[in-house]
């Protein structure tokens, strides 16, 4: 679960991380009443689930009231990244020194919590991360012993030379790795975490997300949800006993258990494509969740073309070829489909689909050949 960085400072400044002062606001009237009641600069921030705000214009700054006014009108509404900004943190403006990148999360390929540090921190640090990866400095940390001493000043020695900052920073580092492991936290990020021109180190942007799994053990974090459009689908779809991540890619994929799916995923990238999104409709489907399945892939625009993938085991083929009539007569599915199926009930499957005008695949290869094909805008790549 992803919360916005308002509620993350609150987070920090739990912790006893400091951070800038700031107050959220829905409407420019808000914004400049806080920017008139502090009387000085103030920035003007987008709230979304998505990183790269001030690139995208969603970070302003405002030295008077009227300027916070018209920044936030600016902001407000704004769309980043497929977010729509209902919100902003007007937060006290900051005087800058330096931007240093502080983060914990977990390393997947090594299965540890690693603290990750840099010099070069702020909104490029995605770029210094792929081509100068050596100037992000890493420690891996045992969960059983937490965060040691001389592993926080293994990474204050190498941002600061200056005895106060060095000092500060390591508390500060302990206090965010204290914050990640006790809210179970998937990541724990402020960047920048900014050297001010007095000297001082604060954490000026905050980013957090939580691992679900561990939602349960904190219902008082849990209220802090506040779900984007595509996390609202996620949810949407979850609800209706489907698991669905939505991708990058333009080939919509609809597969029965989650095995297949992810082997569905690895087939389309090997056949040259991009999947658009993991849906998993479940071992033993009804057909009214293919129809859920299509309503949720025809929202997504990048789709060109979807494919249907179905082992029949539990999940019954024709249940599956029922599901797919009924969305295609419920609604305007106006992208090529491709079907492989195999399994329970293929013959009967086979047949309602052929008397519906689509036609299924055996073979996945084929299957997926085709819907590569398609979504590439060529056509005929079987002869069929
Ligand atoms: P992000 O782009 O979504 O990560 O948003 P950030 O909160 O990190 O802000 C982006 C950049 O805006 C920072 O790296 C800073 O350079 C700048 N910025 C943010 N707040 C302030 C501020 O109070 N004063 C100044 N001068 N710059 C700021
Ligand atoms: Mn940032």
């Amino acid at each position: 679960m992803k919360i916005h960085e308002y509620q993350a400072k609150d987070i920090f400044e739990k912790y006893g991380i400091p951070v800038n002062p700031g107050r959220v606001a829905s409407t420019p009237e808000e914004a400049a009443a806080y920017a008139s009641e502090v009387g000085k600069t103030v920035v003007v921030k987008a709230q979304v689930h998505v990183g790269g705000r001030g690139k995208a214009g969603g970070v302003k700054l405002a030295h008077n009231s009227d300027q916070a006014y018209q920044v936030a009108k600016e902001i407000l509404g704004m769309d980043i990244k497929g977010c729509t900004v209902k919100k902003v943190l007007v937060a006290d403006g900051v005087d800058i020194d330096r931007e240093i990148y502080a983060g914990v999360t977990l390393d997947l390929s090594c299965k540890k919590i690693v603290f990750l540090v840099s010099a070069a921190g702020g909104v490029d640090i995605e770029e210094v991360a792929a081509t100068m990866p050596e100037k992000i400095k890493k420690i891996y940390i045992d969960p059983l012993l937490g965060m040691r001493d001389f592993q926080a000043r293994q990474l204050a020695f190498e941002l600061f030379s200056d005895p106060e900052q060095n000092k500060a920073a390591r508390d500060l580092f302990k206090k965010l790795y204290k914050a990640f492991i006790e809210t179970d936290c998937s990541l724990a990020e402020i960047n920048p975490l900014v050297v001010t021109k007095q000297g001082k180190l604060l954490a000026i942007d905050a980013k957090i997300n939580f691992d679900d799994n561990a939602l349960d053990k904190h219902p008082e974090l849990m209220a802090l949800n506040d779900p984007e459009e595509e996390e609202l689908d996620e949810i949407d779809a979850k609800n209706n006993g489907l698991s669905f991540i939505k991708l990058d890619g333009e080939i919509g994929c609809v597969v029965n258990g989650a095995g297949l799916a992810m082997a569905t995923m690895d087939i389309v990238k090997l056949f040259g494509g991009e999947p658009a999104n993991f849906l998993d409709v479940g071992g033993s489907s009804n057909p009214q969740k293919i129809v859920k399945a299509f309503q949720l892939l025809l929202k997504n625009k990048k789709i060109k073309a979807v494919f249907i993938n179905i082992f029949g085991g539990i999940t019954r083929c024709d249940d599956i070829a029922n599901g797919l009539i009924s969305a295609s007569q419920q609604m305007d599915i106006h992208l090529p489909v491709v079907i492989r199926l195999a399994g329970t009930n293929e013959e009967k499957a086979r047949q309602i689909l052929s008397e519906n005008k689509f036609t299924a695949y055996s073979k996945m290869e084929d299957a997926v050949r085709e819907v590569v094909a398609l979504a590439k805008g060529e056509q005929n790549v079987n002869n069929r």
